[in-house]
């Protein structure tokens, strides 16, 4: 959305941006250009130049005279132009790109290029097992992480094709994935569980139509897959199904079962070992090393290996305070997520510690949503949580409070006021971190030194006990919320 993009190009300070004239999801043109061009007119440092691949999918898009530049018109001015190679240092950032963290402003991981052709290359070999001559087909979208190392750059370092798809995995029915592997003789897919999850609801029919008999692994990232559909998927295909476990921060998996150099069982559910490079522990959270079998913190003990982030585009500061404070002694980067090691090694990730969340394999930071929501006139104060969800692993909910109690005095008042700041979360973050819900209650949970308890309203909205109200400020709130979800 035309916020996010305004945000993030006030962070970067690009000199210029690439746009194309929209995209295509479901069989329907998104356009794209007037949100480029709003979010150039909300930022302080717009781009000079806008490059944009005009993919006559939005007749008639508008153009800004002087910054727009036509990608065709410039590509056949230039064809048979000899550019020099320019020489840099392995450390110059290749990329940098924007993740959610636990304040509403993005931070832009900014990545190396010696160091992260290294480790993709490495990564391809050992844990994909992709070869040269071989087609990899990953079912992300270039804009996240997953995209980066492995739709464009680890296939390409690999000698591999790759296959960059636009769509949904159920149209123009169930099987347009199946079909895509059979047609290209895909070697090595990766995708993630939700995709699994919503492909388990379709007729099975559609797995056995297709002659999948050149894939060797799928492997799974992104989010935690549960062991259900770890096993029906491996089931189906007749393949070893890979859980994978890593972050935009380390731009390649820290847990997996490198299946290039083993073959170690798989436990459901379980994104198995560190990959090698990775010094990968369990923490409690005074610093001391968990015991087999005990909840902590995931944490690596530094060097982190070639790939992971450099530091926070503009902010070393923040790169240390975010990742490297939690402990002094022994200093650990900390991945924000709780982990268990079992008595043989495997470990398992249990969710986030921070107030990110994960849609659908789409990490979001619930202030961001909180701060989108609040720029809604009518809302006083917000909460959104994260609550657990069949198909998309977690949604967003909102429980807002509003200035004036007469705007929600009716339930058509309050679904009004509802779809309202949904939108205002579409517009501002895109339709990924629009709320399930919008409840309207008169006041949010506290501590009475005024910390909201969202771990409480997270715990009653999955129909969980509220947990530890000793330091709460009034009590009523919790039954203002149960009575909100109720109806
Ligand atoms: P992102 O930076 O968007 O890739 O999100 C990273 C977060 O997704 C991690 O910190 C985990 O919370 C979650 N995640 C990624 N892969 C897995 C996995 N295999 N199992 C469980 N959680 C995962």
């Amino acid at each position: 959305a035309a916020g996010s993009l305004a945000t993030r190009i006030d962070d970067a300070k690009p000199v210029l941006m690439v746009s194309s004239d929209a995209g295509m999801r479901n069989g329907k043109p998104v356009p794209y250009k007037h949100l480029v061009d709003e979010a150039c007119k909300l930022a302080e440092f717009p781009p000079a130049k806008v490059l944009i691949v005009d993919r006559g999918l939005d007749k008639g898009f508008p153009k800004v005279e002087g910054r727009d530049v036509d990608y065709a018109e410039l590509r056949a001015r230039h064809l048979d132009a000899k550019v020099p190679v320019v020489w840099l240092e392995s450390s110059e950032p290749s990329y940098i790109l924007y993740t959610s963290g636990t304040t509403g402003k993005p931070k832009g991981v900014q990545r190396d290029t010696g160091g992260y052709t290294v480790a993709l290359t490495a990564s391809m070999k050992h844990i994909f097992t992709g070869g040269a001559g071989e087609t990899m087909f990953s079912t992300s979208d270039i804009g996240w992480v997953v995209g980066h190392s492995y739709i464009i750059y680890g296939p390409l370092l690999a000698g591999m094709a790759t296959i960059m798809y636009e769509g949904t995995p159920l149209r123009p029915d169930a099987g347009i994935w199946w079909q895509i592997v059979e047609k290209y003789k895909v070697t090595v897919m990766f995708s993630a569980p939700t995709a699994v999850r919503v492909l388990k609801k379709q007729d099975p029919a559609f797995l056995k139509k297709y002659d999948l008999s050149s894939l060797k692994h799928l492997f799974l990232a992104g989010e935690p897959l549960d062991e259900t559909s770890h096993q029906w998927i491996m089931e189906e295909l007749g393949i070893p199904v890979i859980d994978n476990y890593w972050q935009t921060e380390t731009g390649w998996p820290m847990l997996a079962i490198c299946r290039g150099v083993e073959d170690s069982p798989i436990k459901l559910g379980s994104p198995a070992f560190p990959v090698y490079g990775y010094d990968l522990r369990i923490f409690r959270e005074d610093g001391t090393e968990c015991g087999a079998n005990e909840k902590g913190i995931v944490g690596i003990v530094p060097p982190l290996p070639p790939g992971c982030l450099s530091t926070v585009w503009g902010q070393d500061d923040r790169f240390v305070s975010t990742y490297f404070s939690l402990f002094t002694e022994p200093v650990v980067y900390s991945s924000s997520d709780w982990g268990i090691k079992d008595d043989k090694g495997y470990y398992t990730i249990l969710g986030r510690m921070d107030d990110v969340i994960n849609v659908a394999g789409h990490r979001l930071g619930t202030r961001e949503i909180e701060e989108a929501v609040q720029t809604h006139p009518a809302i006083a104060e917000v909460a959104v949580v994260g609550v657990a969800d069949e198909l998309k692993g977690q949604m967003p909910m909102a429980f807002a409070v509003v200035k004036n109690a007469a705007d929600v005095d009716t339930p058509e008042k309050r679904a009004a006021l509802e779809k309202e700041v949904m939108k205002k979360v579409d517009e501002s973050l895109g339709a990924i971190a629009r709320p399930a819900r919008v409840h309207f209650i008169g006041g949010l949970p506290k501590t009475r030194s005024g910390k909201m308890l969202r771990r409480s309203i997270q715990a009653l909205a999955e129909g969980r006990d509220a947990g530890d109200l000793t330091t709460i400020d009034d009590p009523s709130t919790l039954e203002q919320i149960k009575a909100a979800l109720k109806s």
